[in-house]
């Protein structure tokens, strides 16, 4: 059963994208501290929680959708969270995740990166199966699940990312007018 807090409870979500939009939340620094403080992480790739719990207040969540358990994994996230955030321009748009999309299918994707590198390096031998199969086309997060807020950037700065966190641990909607975002 997961624990009850009075603190909301925030998640952050690693699905096709690089990491760098974590490392940017890890650039919050020492802001990091004062956001802790109002917050509960109860699921995200610096922790070792290995289900996504129930009863999550908000979820940022990076990258795009690649494969099929990231299309479980976002509906597990729909379902168990209250607001979800599209999390830099990987997840808002497919970005560079979705570089692969012209070559029509996950097949040549799977035959250079399995196929031809293991007969190069055949000590590496590709096993169907030990990775989650690649959807034919990677789609940007709101067209798996319905998504409420879309913050984006290559990464998000940490401002920005300090910024939308405050407010929505605070119960309130980022105002993200301004020219407080942008792409890439
Ligand atoms: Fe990496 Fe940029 Fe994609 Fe974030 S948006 S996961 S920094 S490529």
């Amino acid at each position: 059963m997961d624990q009850v807090s009075a603190k909301p409870r925030v998640a952050t979500v690693w699905l096709g994208g690089c990491s760098g939009c974590h490392m940017s939340f890890l650039d919050l620094d020492e802001r990091l501290l004062e956001v802790a403080a109002r917050m509960e992480l109860v699921y995200s790739p610096i922790l070792d929680v290995k289900h996504y719990p129930r009863g999550v207040d908000v979820a940022l969540v990076e990258g795009a959708v690649a494969n099929e358990d990231h299309v479980r994994h976002a509906w597990t996230i729909r379902e168990r969270t209250k607001v979800v955030v599209s999390f830099g321009d990987c997840a808002v748009t497919g970005n560079v995740t979705a570089l692969r999309n012209p070559l029509g299918s996950a097949e040549p994707v799977l035959q250079r990166a399995y196929v031809e590198t293991a007969q190069r390096a055949p000590q590496i031998p590709y096993e169907p199966g030990i990775v989650p199969a690649l959807l034919d086309e990677v789609k940007p997060l709101h067209q798996v699940i319905p998504v409420d807020l879309f913050l984006p950037g290559c990464p998000p700065s940490a401002d920005l990312i300090h910024l939308a966190l405050s407010e929505l641990v605070a119960g309130r909607r980022p105002d993200l007018s301004g020219g407080r975002i942008r792409f890439g």
